[in-house]
C-alpha cells in the first residue's frame, strides 16, 4: 500500500512521501468542477483548498513525528495519501503516558491552526462571520479560510474517533494501559475499537448515509 509513494521532500530529517493516488484525486476534481460547470476560478480555489488541507495532515503528522522525537523516537518517514496522512514511527515509547502525548499532539496542531486562521478570519471579517458563516466572500480565495477552519476541526473530531488505528484509539490505549497495565490494554482497545466500528456502520445503514 505504501511502496508506490514518491519522495517530494526531506524535512527535520524525515522523508516526505506522497502516494501517486493523489493524482488521481486531483484529476477527478479537475474533471468533476469541469462537468458541473464550474468556472476555472472555483476550480482553482478548490484545488488550493485541498492541497492547504493536506499541508495541514502533514503538520498534523509532523506533529506526532517531532513529538516522538522528543522521546527518542524515530519516525521511518511520513506519507500523504488521499485519505488521509500516516507518520510511520520506528517503534513505540516504553512508557504509555509518552504514547498518550504523541498522538494526541497531531490534533492538538489542527487545534492550533483552526484557533489561528479563525483570529485571522475575524480580524478581517469581523462580527459577520457568526452571522454569515456559510457564504464568507464567496468565489473569492478568502473563502478558503472558513474551508480551512472547518477541515481542520474535522480532522480532529475524524482523528479521535477511539478506533485503532485512529489517534483517539491510541488515547485510549494509552488510558487503559496507564490503570491496568499494557496487555489489558491492547485487547480492551482492540474490543471496544470494534464495537465503535460496528456502531459506524449501524448509523450509517441507519441514517442511509453509505460515506460514514
Ligand atoms: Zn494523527
Amino acid at each position: 500500500m505504501f511502496g508506490n509513494a514518491w519522495h517530494v521532500a526531506t524535512l527535520f530529517k524525515i522523508p516526505v512521501k506522497v502516494h501517486w493516488t493523489f493524482l488521481l484525486l486531483i484529476a477527478y476534481i479537475i474533471g468533476y468542477g469541469y462537468s458541473e460547470g464550474a468556472s476555472p476560478k472555483v476550480i482553482a480555489i478548490f484545488l488550493v483548498a485541498i492541497l492547504l488541507v493536506f499541508f495541514c495532515v502533514l503538520l498534523h503528522e509532523f506533529g506526532h513525528a517531532l513529538t516522538a522525537r522528543r522521546y527518542d523516537v524515530e519516525t521511518e518517514d511520513i506519507i500523504l495519501l488521499p485519505i488521509g496522512g500516516v507518520a510511520r514511527l520506528r517503534n513505540l515509547p516504553d512508557k504509555p503516558l509518552q504514547e498518550l502525548i504523541i498522538a494526541i499532539m497531531g490534533p492538538m496542531v489542527n487545534l492550533v491552526i483552526a484557533i489561528v486562521l479563525f483570529a485571522i478570519l475575524f480580524i478581517i471579517e469581523g462580527q459577520q462571520i457568526f452571522t454569515n458563516w456559510g457564504n464568507i466572500n464567496e468565489n473569492s480565495f478568502l473563502s478558503l479560510l472558513p474551508i480551512l477552519i472547518q477541515a481542520n476541526l474535522t480532522l480532529i473530531v475524524f482523528n479521535m474517533i477511539p478506533s485503532f488505528p485512529m489517534d483517539g484509539g491510541r488515547v485510549l490505549r494509552a488510558l487503559i494501559a496507564m490503570k491496568f497495565g499494557k496487555l489489558v490494554a491492547t485487547k480492551w482497545a482492540s474490543i471496544l475499537g470494534q464495537i465503535i466500528c460496528v456502531g459506524f456502520i449501524a448509523v450509517g445503514v441507519y441514517t442511509q448515509n453509505y460515506l460514514w
